[in-house]
């Protein structure tokens, strides 16, 4: 039979036990990136819920490294510019930093000060939501720079980690909850 869009991706995100390290299950999305039809129904399905949104997405955010992979094409989709949230020391200054705890040390994110006009709204693409901290880092970096979050698209998100707690009242859109 035929196999729904939303079925075909689920089946193409590979669960790796124990990477980087153990205990951990990765969810690795290269055999969904390399499968066009899939890899188009989730950029299709991450920017649908914001396609005639009132008032529009201005930017769209990625975060590195495969939030840009998913993001850049959701910008594209929604005709909204894209704008980079990288590992600090990655983007030429002057930026805005934010520093967030992960379960063994500290993760410092950073964004371009002059990456938004006032008021932009933005829509932040992600693969996976897990803990929500990611997440809620760059909710501030980008209220820091002059902006609002209009809301959150993702690929995956982990319920069993409760991430809503940490992204608040933000509006989540995620494909995959598992
Ligand atoms: P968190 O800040 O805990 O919500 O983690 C989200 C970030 O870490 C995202 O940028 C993901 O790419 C990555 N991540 C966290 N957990 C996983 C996982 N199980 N598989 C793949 N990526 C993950």
């Amino acid at each position: 039979g035929i196999r729904s869009a939303d079925r075909l991706v689920a089946e193409l995100v590979r669960d790796v036990p124990d990477y980087p390290k153990p205990g951990v299950v990765f969810k690795d999305i290269t055999p969904l990136l390399a499968d066009p039809e899939a890899f188009g129904h989730t950029v299709e399905a991450l920017g649908a819920p914001w396609r005639n949104a009132t008032p529009r997405v201005d930017k769209v955010v990625g975060i590195e490294a495969r939030g840009f992979i998913l993001a850049a094409p959701v910008a594209l989709a929604l005709g909204a510019g894209f704008v980079p949230v990288r590992k600090a020391g990655k983007l030429p200054g002057p930026t805005l930093a934010r520093s967030y705890a992960l379960e063994y040390g500290e993760e410092t994110l950073e964004v371009q000060r002059e990456a938004f006009e006032p008021g932009d709204r933005v829509l932040i693409v992600d693969d996976v939501l897990a803990t929500g901290g990611t997440v809620e880092a760059t909710n501030a970096l980008i209220r820091d720079a002059g902006a609002q979050v209009a809301g959150v698209s993702v690929l995956l998100e982990l319920t069993f980690l409760a991430p809503r707690t940490r992204t608040g009242d933000l509006t989540v859109h995620s494909l995959l909850p598992v």
